[in-house]
C-alpha cells in the first residue's frame, strides 16, 4: 500500500530568449508547466506534468482531483483514474480536464515504481527497447527576414549534434514558401536524415493535398496535423489521397477521442501525449486500440524533464508496429525549443547521443527532481 497523503501543483514558468511562433500565430515568449508532486505516508514522492495552460490544471487538480484521492492506495491507479474521470466527464471530457488527471496518473506511477523498486516502464508491460531513436522538433519561425536561412542554419546544427531525424514547421501562409523551405532544408541535411513537417492544422484539405504531394518528392516521412483536429472526414481525405504517412492527435484525449480516429484510419500515426492524453495508463489504451487498427501511435511530447520521462518509460513498452526482424521502432519527439524545465530540472539531464536516447533505469520514473529548479520559476 502507498496511502496517498498529499498532493501539491507547481506552477512554473521561465522566460524564453528567442520567441518563436508556428502556424498558429501563437508567440512562444515564455515556457511553463504544471507540475504535480505527490506525496504517500510512507514518505514516497511522486512526480507527474500536465500539458497545456498550468494555471488551469492546477485549479481542477486543488478543487476537484486531489480532495478525491487523499487516503487511496497509489496503486489503485486505473481505479483512481476511472474514478476521476467519471467524476468530471459531465462538464468536459477532453482537454484541460484530462491533462490535469495526467499529470495525477503519472505521478501516480512514479509512485509505484519507487514502491516497488522497478521504473516505470517495467510494470507496464515491460522493456521492448532499453534506448530509442529520437527526433528533433524544432525549425519554428524566429525571423521573419531569414525564415529559409534560419531553418537550414537549425536544421544543420541538429545533425551535427547527432540527429538523425527533424521535424519542422511548416505554414507560412505561402505553400510555395513553405516549399522553398523545406526543400533547402533537406538539400542542406542530404538525403540519410530523416525529415518531417508539421503544419498544426494550418491547411485546407485540397491545400494539404496538394502541398503533401509536392512534400513527398523530398522524402518527407510524416506531414503532422495537415488540417484542422475537428475535421475527421477531412483526415480521411488527407490520408487516402497522399502516399506519405499523415499524423495528429496530440490534441485528442482519451480513448473514446482516439477511437473514431483508428477505426477510421483517418490517420495513419496517432500522437497521443502522455501528459494530455490521459497519463501513463489511458495512452497504453489508446496505443492497444490504434494497434488493433492497423494505425501507428508515436506519442507527442512538449514539456519538462518529467513528461519526456514519462514518454520514455511509454515508448520502452509500445510494441513493435509491426514486429518483424528489425523492426523500426517509434521514435521519440525531443523538442529542442528553449525550456529550462526540460534541461534543468533533473540531477541528471536527459540527453541523446547520434540521437539515441536511453530509458531510465531507475524506479519510477527514473529520474530526480532539483527543487531549486521549481523554486526559481515559481508563479504565484
Ligand atoms: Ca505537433
Amino acid at each position: 500500500m502507498s496511502i496517498i497523503e498529499k498532493v501539491t501543483c507547481h506552477v512554473v514558468a521561465a522566460p524564453v530568449q528567442r520567441p518563436f511562433t508556428s502556424s498558429r500565430g501563437w508567440l512562444y515568449k515564455t515556457r511553463g508547466s504544471c507540475i504535480v508532486e505527490i506525496e504517500t505516508r510512507d514518505g514516497i514522492v511522486g512526480w507527474g506534468e500536465c500539458y497545456g495552460p498550468s494555471q488551469v490544471a492546477r485549479a481542477y487538480i486543488e478543487s476537484q482531483y486531489a480532495p478525491r484521492i487523499i487516503g487511496r492506495d497509489a496503486h489503485d491507479v486505473e481505479v483512481i483514474w476511472d474514478d476521476l474521470y467519471n467524476r468530471i466527464k459531465d462538464y468536459g471530457s477532453k482537454g484541460m480536464a484530462i491533462s490535469a488527471l495526467s499529470g495525477i496518473d503519472i505521478a501516480l506511477w512514479d509512485i509505484i515504481g519507487k514502491s516497488c523498486g522497478k521504473p516505470v516502464h517495467k510494470l507496464i508491460g515491460g522493456a521492448y527497447r532499453t534506448e530509442v531513436q529520437s527526433y528533433a522538433t524544432g525549425l519554428y519561425f524566429i525571423d521573419m527576414d531569414r525564415l529559409i536561412e534560419e531553418a537550414v542554419e537549425e536544421a544543420t546544427e541538429y545533425v551535427r549534434q547527432g540527429f538523425t531525424a527533424v521535424k519542422m514547421k511548416i505554414g507560412l501562409g505561402s505553400p510555395k514558401l513553405d516549399l522553398q523551405r523545406v526543400r533547402a532544408v533537406r538539400e542542406a541535411v542530404g538525403d540519410d536524415v530523416r525529415l518531417m513537417v508539421d503544419a498544426n492544422h494550418c491547411f485546407t484539405v485540397p491545400a494539404a493535398i496538394r502541398l503533401g504531394r509536392e512534400l513527398e518528392a523530398l522524402d518527407i516521412e510524416w506531414f503532422e496535423e495537415p488540417i484542422s483536429p475537428e475535421d475527421l472526414d477531412g483526415y480521411v481525405e488527407v490520408t487516402r489521397a497522399l502516399d506519405m504517412a499523415v499524423a495528429g492527435g496530440e490534441n485528442e484525449f482519451t480513448r473514446w477521442g482516439f477511437r473514431d480516429i483508428v477505426a477510421r484510419k483517418a490517420m495513419d500515426i496517432v500522437q497521443p501525449d502522455v501528459c494530455a492524453a490521459g497519463g501513463i495508463s489511458e495512452c497504453r489504451k489508446i496505443a492497444t486500440l490504434a494497434i488493433s487498427h492497423g494505425v501507428e501511435c508515436v506519442p507527442h511530447a512538449w514539456g519538462s524533464a518529467i513528461g519526456l520521462a514519462a514518454t520514455l518509460h511509454f515508448l520502452a513498452a509500445l510494441p513493435d508496429q509491426p514486429p518483424s526482424f528489425r523492426p523500426m521502432p517509434p521514435l521519440l519527439e525531443f523538442e529542442q525549443c528553449e525550456n529550462p524545465f526540460r534541461d534543468e530540472l533533473t540531477v541528471a539531464p536527459i540527453e541523446q547521443r547520434r540521437g539515441i536516447v536511453q530509458i531510465p533505469t531507475a524506479p519510477g520514473l527514473g529520474i530526480e527532481i532539483k527543487r531549486a529548479v521549481l523554486d526559481r520559476y515559481r508563479v504565484a
